[in-house]
């Protein structure tokens, strides 16, 4: 296929865009791929369209490869199945609610797990017609607070999202596992760079969430990472430094982690009052997992640590034995269980735990007195190495240092960098909340129901075009990794006269009957025009039909790194291929 520039829908811009502050937002609107229509809200040009549509398609065949199958629901939707989830309030103001003429109300979908939990009960009821995995390439809408960095973060979106249907926890855990795999497939096919962290999530049921953050220096989420090992997770520092006068010797400073999808549990405050350990926390700081009560010789207060991960992520053994050492571990009473529905007592024996439907690890090695097992008082926050007195006070206040740069990884390989990174890909296991919501049921083969367990993904699909532009450019312009590109080869026509002209159609058309996908320079603009064009629109390999054409030359430019070679005209294709 040829593309003529002469007449392509596309007029490229010298200046940046005045409300662009990322590259790629930069660049894609200069590069004339997408144009602002709204907060939010972007058209896709030409070229942005073909590179959308690229990343569709390497998204749509991972999906089809691990037998997922497509189909589509409107965006716009009745408030009734999100009512029945409490979606419809929880929400809040992202949700973009509208009403018809008879007054019903209708929103545009957020994501569509309540469509396609009842799109299933509508067509299956047997044990025998599951699993099933169904996907959607779906426009979402989100009434995004600050809708920023051009399709980056759009109030009207792009997103596959698919949605695993089992009848048991190991068969949601395989979903799951051959997503996480689809996912590391889609990514690495697209030249990402990006990490894993684990997202662990109490209150969606208590089971496995990782997200794919793309490393970036414009991304919105921080993490950290080891410099030696896969370890990645992501961390919200969300308070100042402890004052260095109280730190305590030896400890490492209490850290904020960020764990989507922890409860709140406010009563919690009203517990530890209630058992004689003061206000130490109030509903606005954070908790979770494992309070140990520690008794140091010589300190007058009793200290709370705060331990552990959520889910199947394994507490850290090192650093808790590390902390415990110098302390008496302290048994609460029957009574503290008692008074707290939130409080259980179950460390003894290796393994795992449950608390409210979630599941600890605590180890009896480390855990030598009582383990209170929590939520948090925050929504998606709990804290590590809490140290009463440098840390909270017993009338309240937090006071945590951010995750350092140079503490050492958490699985004993190397230290810890933190980096930034933007949301790409998000797997979550459900479990039963939306089946529970509406009743989705399988009859099993002794003629009882058996209640469905879910899981959702997603993968921002625009958000993607402008990842790989923010991971793949130069001051010049774009550089579109060959699989996305909007064409494989550039064929620049260097000067205005007939023969030349007449040598870049032919170089063209012999590209293109060997199925490469050719842009074709053929405007009436000056060389130095077109080169700065072909620089910014990043097509991956630049053909320069120019002098050198008198002596069968032409030159071939490698985008990303620069490279020039000079290649006979007849062996052109053959050098492309
Ligand atoms: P974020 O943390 O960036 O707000 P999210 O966690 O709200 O994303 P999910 O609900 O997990 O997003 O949706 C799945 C995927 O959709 C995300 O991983 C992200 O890639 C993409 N996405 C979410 N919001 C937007 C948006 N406003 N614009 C473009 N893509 C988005
Ligand atoms: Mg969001
Ligand atoms: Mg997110
Ligand atoms: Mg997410």
């Amino acid at each position: 296929m040829i593309t003529r520039m002469s007449s392509l829908f596309l007029r490229t811009l010298r200046e940046d865009p005045a409300d662009a502050e990322v590259p790629s937002h930069k660049l894609l609107v200069r590069a004339g791929y997408v144009r602002r229509v709204a907060p939010g809200g972007y058209s896709w040009l030409p070229l942005g369209l073909r590179v959308l549509r690229n990343v569709e398609r390497v998204v749509r065949e991972e999906m089809d490869a691990i037998g997922a199958q497509e189909i589509h629901f409107p965006a716009l939707l009745p408030r009734e199945p999100y009512e029945a989830t409490d979606r419809w309030t929880e929400y809040g103001p992202n949700l973009f609610r509208l009403k018809d003429r008879k007054g019903a109300d209708y929103l545009l979908g957020p994501t569509h797990e309540e469509l396609f939990a009842l799109t299933v009960k509508g067509e299956y009821s047997s044990y025998k017609d599951y699993p099933v995995t169904l996907y959607q390439v779906q426009t979402k809408y989100r009434d995004e607070a600050r809708p920023r960095a051009g399709i980056l973060r759009g109030r009207e979106f792009v997103m596959k999202d698919s949605y695993s249907f089992d009848l048991t926890d190991e068969g949601l855990a395989e979903s799951y596992r051959r997503h996480r795999e689809a996912y590391i497939r889609i990514f690495d096919r697209l030249g990402l760079e990006y990490v894993i962290v684990s997202a662990t999530s109490g209150a969606m049921g208590g089971s496995a969430s990782e997200e794919f953050l793309a490393v970036t220096p414009t991304g919105e989420d921080t993490f950290v990472r080891s410099t030696e090992s896969d370890y990645a997770a992501n961390v919200e520092a969300v308070a100042t430094p402890a004052p260095a006068e109280q730190d305590v010797e030896g400890k490492p400073a209490a850290q904020v982690h960020h764990t989507p999808g922890t409860p709140t549990i406010e009563s919690l405050v009203d517990f530890l009052g209630a058992a004689g350990l003061g206000r130490s926390f109030t509903a606005a700081d954070t908790l979770k997992n494992v309070l140990v009560k520690l008794a140091h010789p010589g300190q007058p207060e009793p200290e709370l640590l705060a331990i552990g991960v959520p889910g199947d992520r394994e507490v850290d053994f090192k650093r808790l034995e590390a902390a415990v050492a110098p302390a008496e571990v302290s048994m609460l009473d029957e009574a503290d269980f008692a008074r707290n529905p939130f409080l259980v007592k179950g460390y003894i024996g290796p393994g795992a735990l449950q608390a409210n439907g979630v599941r600890y690890l605590v180890d009896p090695r480390v855990v030598r007195g009582t383990a209170w097992v929590t939520g948090a008082d925050k929504a998606d926050h709990h804290v590590v190495d809490l140290v009463q007195g440098r840390d909270f006070t017993p009338d309240g206040v937090i006071d945590v240092a951010e995750v350092r740069e140079g503490d050492p990884s958490p699985d004993g390989r190397g230290v810890l960098v933190a980096a930034r990174g933007i949301e790409i890909g998000h797997i979550f296991q459900l479990g039963r909340k939306y089946a529970d919501a509406f009743g989705l049921d399988a009859l099993g083969p002794d003629g009882k129901p058996v209640r469905v367990t879910m899981g959702s993904y997603g993968v921002g699909v625009s958000r993607l075009v402008a990842v790989i532009a923010e991971q793949s450019h130069d001051e010049r312009g774009l550089i579109w990794p060959r699989n996305v590109a909007p064409a494989d080869v550039h064929v620049v026509v260097a000067g205005k006269d007939e023969a030349l002209l007449a040598g870049g159609e032919k170089v063209a058309g012999e590209l293109s009957s060997a199925g490469l996908r050719v842009l074709l320079d053929d405007r009436k603009a000056s060389p130095g025009v077109k080169f700065a064009d072909a620089e910014l629109i990043g097509v991956p390999t630049i053909l320069v039909v120019g002098r050198g054409l008198a002596n069968g030359l032409v030159e071939v430019k490698d985008r990303r790194s620069g490279e020039r070679v000079e290649v006979p005209v007849d062996e052109a294709v053959r050098h492309l291929l």
